[in-house]
């Protein structure tokens, strides 16, 4: 009989996706990979947002948001700044972010060009609290295609988009600390844990580089 396996999990395909919400005069997004059209008539998607990120929040109070569709030819800048930050600590759509890279969209929302193949404006229609995130059942008021380059997998960000790490360092005597070569947090201590997720951009262990002090 096949042993219990959860790698199974990473052989689930998924998309990737910038979410925008405006609160007052927030604006804000986060990178989520749990867009899905779950039905035809009405046509309907559905949307699982970390309960926390920033923009979790805001859709749960505004009852709308939008959905950029990542491309094979976003930067990994645009995971970065939408995916290993908190718009809690920093202004994501601030004027150091151009201008350029996004557009607003009819219901006040922004939506972002650079790196993405269509968008969607949604509103919320039911909730599901799920533990972890919140699952969103929406409503397209409208979507648009913008580009035709193929949509970006979370396998092709993985395989493509994502920097390789850089080599583990030797083991030294005394204080031992593990940096994620992704986003740059230290964990101090001998021994990383194997399930050990980085609290920044939520990668695992494998992005974790040892370092000699
Ligand atoms: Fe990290």
């Amino acid at each position: 009989m096949p042993e219990f396996n959860n790698k199974a999990m990473y052989k689930l395909s998924y998309g990737l996706f910038v979410c925008t919400a405006v609160q007052g005069d927030k604006k804000n997004g986060c990178i989520i990979n749990t867009a899905v059209q779950v039905a035809s008539d009405p046509n309907t998607i559905s949307i699982a947002v970390n309960k926390a990120n920033y923009t979790h929040d805001m859709i749960k109070e505004t009852k709308t948001c939008n959905i950029s569709v990542i491309s094979k030819e976003a930067k990994f800048d645009l995971f970065k700044h939408f995916g290993f930050q908190s718009g809690r600590d920093v202004d994501k759509f601030s004027p150091e972010y151009p201008s350029s890279s996004y557009a607003m969209a009819d219901n006040g929302i922004p939506y972002i060009i650079e790196g993405t193949n269509a968008y969607f404006s949604l509103n919320v229609k039911q909730e599901v609290d799920l533990g972890s995130h919140t699952l969103f059942i929406c409503e397209p008021a409208f979507m648009t295609v913008l580009s035709d380059v193929q949509s970006c997998t979370y396998e092709f960000y993985q395989s493509d988009i994502k920097p390789k790490p850089q080599a583990v360092g030797t083991t030294p005597k005394g204080e031992t600390v593990w940096r994620c070569t992704i986003c740059g947090y230290e964990y101090v201590g001998e021994d990383l844990p194997d399930d050990f997720i980085c609290p920044i951009c939520k990668h695992g262990k494998d992005d974790f580089e040892k370092i000699i002090r």
